[in-house]
């Protein structure tokens, strides 16, 4: 948390108009940070024939909704993120107060929606039956289930080599990434699970929405003076990946580098090209 919070400290300094979006983040990984010292999940058990058969036919280990739950501490980190959430920004504001309306009225339940592991389709279905922003409410849930998942991946993290699974969805719960990251001098790459936060190797030349690994079709741009992040455009699919490259720059978490660069997302939203999974933020 103190290497977070300098790192944040620094990109304030460095771009400050991200100050209110990275302050939120901080806040938000601190309440993720306390309802993890009182986290309560089964163990995840995983039959020996079904995991080899699944690995070999290039299915994930699990599914979204097979993640372990932790109802009661999803619910009380929902209810502080929105606290939170409140004080960020007005249409944050404007957003909890939608929900908390929906809540009051009894239509929305919470707790249904958790104890059902809290799947992005089901969340962006609830979205759509209460009149929610997509972006913003799955960006609440997704960070309200955060503990219990992360905890579930540390179980789970021994089953897999992430060296060789090579595909464009992740290995443990079958997801997209959000984002790509190069790592070490030789420049490996991997790519990040937008739901569960696994990192897995991945080809350097790949798109892993489409899976085009055509030269002419793959590019990428840097912003100016950025030569640690880059946007990976597809003419295939018209869709991108934001890079961190982290052999320009020190390990950091990689969500609060993608939030500090939302500028690489409007320039690629400029040129027509769309990201598959967004922030909040994303234009
Ligand atoms: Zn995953
Ligand atoms: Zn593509």
């Amino acid at each position: 948390m103190e290497k977070l919070k300098e790192r944040i400290q620094q990109l304030k300094k460095k771009r400050p108009g991200y100050g209110e979006i990275l302050d939120f983040y901080q806040k938000i990984r601190e309440a993720q940070d306390d309802a993890k010292a009182s986290l309560s999940i089964h163990p995840i058990k995983l039959k020996q024939e079904v995991k080899k058969l699944l690995a070999k036919e290039g299915f994930s280990l699990i599914q979204q909704e097979d993640f372990p739950v932790d109802v009661e501490a999803s619910v009380n980190l929902f209810q502080s993120i929105c606290q939170i959430g409140k004080e960020a920004n007005p249409h944050m504001a404007e957003q909890v107060r939608k929900i908390e309306e929906a809540i009051e009225n009894r239509r929305l339940d919470l707790r249904k929606l958790f104890k059902k592991g809290a799947q992005e389709k089901k969340v962006e279905h609830v979205a759509d039956e209460f009149g929610l922003n997509k972006k913003v409410f799955s960006f609440l849930i997704q960070s309200s289930t955060k503990p219990p998942i992360e905890a579930a991946v540390e179980q789970l993290r021994s089953e897999f080599d992430s060296e060789t699974w090579l595909k464009g969805y992740c290995p443990i719960c079958g997801s997209l990434p959000s984002l790509s990251l190069f790592k070490e001098e030789v420049g490996k790459r991997y790519l990040l699970c937008s739901y569960c936060g696994y990192q897995w190797r991945i080809d350097r030349l790949f798109c892993p929405f489409c899976r085009n690994t055509g030269q002419e079709s793959l590019h990428y741009l840097y912003g100016e003076g950025e030569k640690a992040y880059r946007i990976d455009l597809c003419d295939k699919c018209h869709q991108y990946i934001k890079t961190i490259d982290y052999r320009n720059l020190a390990e950091s978490d990689p969500v609060i580098e993608d939030l500090a660069t939302l500028h690489l997302d409007i320039l690629a939203d400029q040129k027509g090209y769309k990201r598959p999974v967004p922030n909040p933020w994303t234009p």
